[in-house]
């Protein structure tokens, strides 16, 4: 028997060692700082905005780590001695391991703004920056968001449900432009202007300014702009909490680099989930990635090969969903926000110009390499299947119907769709298949005896 320290207790240390668990009797210790018991962070905005409780958001129940034998520490790792495999912890205390698992996750970024560490300045990622918005709130008459992104969007949203009125400035021409195509950016960039916010496309921060009192009072932008504010929200962007370790010598650029078994260039040391970096991603997956689902898949992944069966991480095509307001969106596979020379795409809008589909596709093979939905949600396993077959798009769609949920629910916009594309491309194409589960079972059934 091993034992095994795991440094953060977020979605991928947590997984790591629940698996560790169902597949071996090692000792687990969990080393976190910022709170006791896991939480999900994805669903800190719905605190905020009284939708759920703090209770709410902890999924597992307090005596599942004791019964489980996961032992909790709530203290920082301050440095690790590699060679003697010994973790010194902010008590004072130490921990000694067989097996190391950095964990630690991402931080807010913050550029070096003059009067970023102000109080009333702040970035939205821990559980105490939620704290400290919450004491703050009462006394913010405006509040100023600082880069467009998911988080600040989240933030926009949980301003506006306390009647908070909100400047969101964001540096590119449009909301979210290095990610989303043009068209669907500026639906975003409409909706978040349709909410009331007063979102500043092309301004970019150059100054936070305060009163005697060090408390933020207005921020400045590079236009010269002065803007009054009681709040500043700072999101624009994270990058991997690895600043403990950044002088040891484990190896590092932007997160702690590992391999495809997750292994770090130290003996017995893994990284997984935010603070990672791939040295070699796969096709069409990034190096860094800040999202829930692939800190879950590295947490089973290094769990199976500390406990002795080696298992390279996949975590096969890319996909994402968040929302923006009340639109969802959701990505499968490439795509790019500026299609590349051997890419096109077809795009179909609704008239209500909030729901949007595109389909990314190569220009030569004419096979769909990607997905960009917006306001419409489509089955996760069937566009897979799509991308995975190399379908081209005429097939797809023909088979778009098996992409909608049941439309008692879920607007049907697949006629619409398909006509559409008819008259874009000149083709008479009929749908081959329907909307029903049943079907779409079918259909990934039948592909999955053909792989
Ligand atoms: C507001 C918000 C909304 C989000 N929404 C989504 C979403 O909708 N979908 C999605 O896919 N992703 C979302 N994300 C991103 C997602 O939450 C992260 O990708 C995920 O939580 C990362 O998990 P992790 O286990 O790698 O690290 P974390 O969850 O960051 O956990 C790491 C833990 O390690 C602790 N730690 C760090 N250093 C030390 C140390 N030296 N000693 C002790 N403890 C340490 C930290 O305090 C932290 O508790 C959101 C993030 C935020 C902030």
């Amino acid at each position: 028997m091993s034992k095994i320290a795991i440094i953060g207790n977020g979605i991928s240390g947590v997984t790591a060692a629940r698996f560790i668990r169902k597949n071996s009797m090692h000792e687990v210790v969990l080393i976190s700082e910022e709170s006791e018991y896991f939480f999900s962070r994805t669903a800190l905005m719905y605190v905020y905005m009284g939708h759920m409780r703090w209770k709410d958001i902890q999924p597992y129940e307090r005596g599942f780590w004791k019964k489980n034998k996961i032992d909790l520490i709530q203290a920082r790792a301050e440095s690790i001695q590699f060679d003697k495999k010994c973790i010194q912890l902010n008590n004072g205390s130490t921990v000694n391991y067989d097996y190391l698992i950095l964990a630690t996750g991402s931080k807010s970024n913050k550029y070096g703004w003059p009067g970023q560490d102000l109080s009333g300045v702040r970035g939205l990622y821990h559980k105490q920056d939620l704290e400290y918005l919450e004491r703050c709130s009462s006394g913010i008459r405006r509040a100023v968001i600082v880069g467009g992104g998911l988080i600040g969007i989240e933030l926009a949203e949980m301003f506006q449900s306390r009647n908070i009125p909100v400047s969101f400035l964001v540096r590119e021409p449009q909301f979210w432009s290095m990610i989303l195509p043009e068209e669907e950016s500026k639906m975003i960039s409409r909706h978040i202007l349709q909410h009331g916010i007063d979102l500043r496309l092309n301004s970019q921060l150059k100054e936070i300014n305060g009163d005697e009192a060090g408390k933020v009072h207005s921020v400045t932008l590079d236009s010269g702009e002065e803007i009054k504010c009681d709040y500043v929200g700072l999101t624009a962007g994270v990058s991997p909490n690895i600043k403990f370790i950044e002088s040891s010598e484990i190896e590092t650029d932007r997160g702690i680099l590992v391999d495809e078994y997750l292994r770090t260039n130290i003996p017995d040391v893994f990284a997984i989930g935010d603070c990672a970096q791939l040295r070699n991603p796969r096709r069409g997956r990034r190096d860094v990635e800040a999202v829930w689902y692939t800190g879950r898949m590295m947490g089973e992944c290094v769990a199976q090969t500390i406990c002795g069966e080696q298992k390279i991480y996949d975590p096969g095509i890319w996909f994402n969903s968040a929302k923006f307001f009340d639109i969802e969106y959701q990505v499968y596979g490439q795509v790019p926000s500026k299609m590349t020379d051997d890419l096109e795409s077809f795009y179909w809008a609704h008239e209500n110009g909030k729901k949007s589909i595109r389909i990314v596709y190569e220009k030569i093979q004419q096979t769909v390499v990607g997905f960009n939905l917006m306001g419409i949600r489509f089955r996760h396993e069937v566009c897979e299947q799509w991308i995975l077959r190399k379908s081209t798009l005429d097939k797809v769609l023909e088979e778009i119907r098996l992409a909608f949920f049941d439309p008692e629910f879920y607007e049907d916009c697949s006629a619409a769709i398909l006509e559409n594309y008819c008259k874009k491309f000149g083709k008479k194409i009929e749908a081959t298949a329907g909307w029903r589960l049943d079907e779409a079972n079918l259909f990934l059934n039948k592909n999955n005896q053909k792989t």
